[in-house]
């Protein structure tokens, strides 16, 4: 016991001191990418945050920048231009009075690879310990304020899906993670799925990333609290 308490000391305070302090990154992090000049801009709901977009001739994508700050409200919001980058506003008033400090949410993966999902899992630990700022992961729908869709949306859970989405009880919010919730992400186009989230039931945040690094899902999500002090544009409907 000595020992443990001993180790645990020598530990000390690990949690991330996120959001008063900017976060570090690792050198091989890639953030926002950064759109060619005078390019067609970039779709942040189909990239892949990959080499290969910056062989593509023309470029669309000239390199990647070390900002982690994706998450939009609207689809649309997601075609990145040099001018950059409308980010997520917060919930209407109404909404926030209710989740601004407890937000349930049901975690659906509709088909991903399991890279969104434990990037999720990872919000859980020490460093970036979500519960501090009230939001939790919960069993059940009937329990949850909203859904955290990843994955494509298979046809084999489509139907799935739109069954849990009518469970949570109403005002209910839907976060979409990843290229493959946004767009199909590497599997758009195939028979097999949905090519998104939005195409089966409404979404409120889009979180882009193959998969969105764990700064990038925090940041959408306390933005669309408005728990961030900086100042975000209003939500639109
Ligand atoms: S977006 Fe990338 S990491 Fe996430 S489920 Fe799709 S392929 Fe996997």
């Amino acid at each position: 016991m000595w020992q443990v308490l001993k180790n645990r000391w020598r530990q000390g305070f690990r949690t991330a001191p996120y959001p008063d302090k900017e976060p570090d990154f690792p050198e091989r992090f890639r953030g926002r990418p950064v759109p060619a000049e005078n390019g067609p801009g970039v779709d942040l709901g189909k990239s892949l945050f990959n080499e290969d977009a910056l062989q593509d001739r023309p470029p669309a994508v000239i390199g990647y920048s070390r900002d982690y700050r994706m998450a939009v409200s609207r689809r649309e919001d997601l075609l990145l231009m040099k001018e950059g980058l409308k980010l997520a506003g917060a919930l209407d008033q109404k909404i926030k009075k209710l989740y601004g400090r407890s937000l349930k949410l049901r975690a659906v993966c509709a088909g991903s690879c399991n890279g969104c999902d434990s990037e999720v899992q990872a919000l859980g630990n020490v460093v970036f310990d979500l519960s501090r700022f009230g939001i939790q992961f919960v069993a059940s729908p009937r329990h949850a304020d909203g859904l955290l869709v990843t994955g494509m949306v298979t046809r084999n859970m489509e139907t799935a899906l739109k069954k849990t989405y009518e469970a949570v009880p109403d005002p209910r919010i839907v976060i979409a993670l990843g290229a493959c919730a946004l767009s199909g992400g590497p599997f758009a186009g195939s028979p097999q799925t949905r090519d998104g989230v939005d195409g089966v039931i409404p979404v409120d945040l889009y979180v882009p990333g193959c998969p969105p690094h764990p700064y990038t899902i925090l940041d959408g999500l306390l933005r669309l609290l408005g728990k961030l002090k900086e100042k975000t544009p209003g939500r639109k409907s």
